[in-house]
């Protein structure tokens, strides 16, 4: 079967591989109906990502249909319609049995898909531990409506329910990227009394707007007058940044209020400076990381539900095997890109 291979830094290929066969009783074979490229695709090529093992297939973000299943696989069977989560987890370790799923202490706890084993931009997929990785679609919800609940969606939904949002806030997101956008919709939720969005592409800006017309959109230059006055007391009750930069990262702290909570949830391709000195009695809380994926079925009944819709996200469909070009155009923010689906 066809698989997209990290080969090396700045060199993904295509390449023929041998179709994964069930290897523990905790495992399931998904065959992928779509799939999607992430930034954390391009952090792999960047080589900011040490852990990823090349020659491993890419790709952690697909919907897909259950083929096979181990003997100890209780949740799904074959030809169930699956949802995948981007991380993968024992569910009994104490990590696991603390929500904290990203850091499960199993060999292949965490972000292990298409980074230390073979991912979703192929044909097949391997799953290890299916009960807690897979999760059933509903009907009402299609394979494109479900796509981003393993990764993005998670990230966004994590990200949402980490910073402690009250009815009272002003959140400011920092960015309107895919996973902002999908922050976005899962802090609506929380109903806080406003949502500001930073972002200095003006299409992303436009799109914002035409489709999530519940936030106030700013770019980087107007953001922290803004944020400061169209909020209680004096900057954003809460501020999640998923822009990633060294100059997102301090608009994080400028923009946050005393007190207040910053999440990140942004990967940064280099080191952050945090000038304590300088927000000295400010008192913030800080959190930081990368997701604990364990939310699939508290996301499909979101999107079963329709309160979250993300399909406004996938601006791009390519195939499989023309799948370099979607890279080149993801990568290269080409034609107003958000995200790109792959059919295999
Ligand atoms: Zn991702
Ligand atoms: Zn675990």
């Amino acid at each position: 079967m066809k698989a997209y291979t990290y080969i090396d830094h700045n060199h993904f290929e295509m390449r023929e591989k041998p179709e994964p066969k069930l290897q523990k009783e905790t495992d399931a074979i998904v065959r992928v109906t779509l799939s999607s490229i992430c930034t954390s695709d391009l952090h792999i090529k960047h080589g900011s990502v040490p852990r990823a093992v090349k020659g491993i297939t890419l790709g952690h973000e697909l919907v897909g249909v259950v083929e096979a299943v181990g003997s100890a696989v209780k949740t799904v069977k074959p030809g169930d319609r699956v949802a995948v989560s981007v991380e993968t987890f024992c569910g009994e370790c104490w990590f696991c049995r603390h929500g904290w799923v990203n850091n499960c202490t199993d060999e292949h706890g965490g972000w292990a898909l298409g980074c230390r084993i073979d991912g979703a931009q192929s044909e097949k997929v391997l799953v290890p531990f299916a009960d807690s990785g897979l999760e059933i679609i509903p009907e009402n919800v299609s394979d494109r409506e479900a796509l981003f609940t393993g990764d993005i969606l998670a990230t966004g939904y994590w990200g949402a329910k980490i910073s402690e949002i009250t009815e009272e806030d002003t959140v400011f997101i920092i960015g309107a990227g895919p996973t902002a956008i999908c922050t976005m919709e899962c802090v609506k939720l929380l109903n806080p009394k406003r949502i500001i969005v930073s972002e200095p592409d003006a299409f992303r800006r436009e799109f914002v707007k035409k489709h999530y017309g519940y936030v106030d959109v700013v770019t980087p230059e107007e953001a922290l007058d803004y944020v400061r006055t169209h909020s209680d007391h004096g900057g954003a009750d809460r501020v999640i940044e998923c822009a990633g930069l060294p100059a997102t990262f301090r608009m994080a702290w400028q923009a946050a209020r005393p007190n207040a909570i910053i999440t990140i949830i942004a990967l940064y391709d280099e080191a952050m400076e945090l000038p304590l000195p300088d927000m000295y009695g400010k008192n913030l809380t800080w959190k930081a990381g990368g997701v604990d994926g364990c939310d699939s079925k508290a996301i499909l009944k979101l999107l079963s539900e329709k309160k979250i819709d993300t399909t406004p996200l996938i601006t791009h469909t390519y195939h499989l095997a023309d799948i370099e070009e979607a890279y080149e155009l993801f990568e290269n923010r080409r034609d107003n890109v958000i995200k790109v689906a792959i059919e295999p």
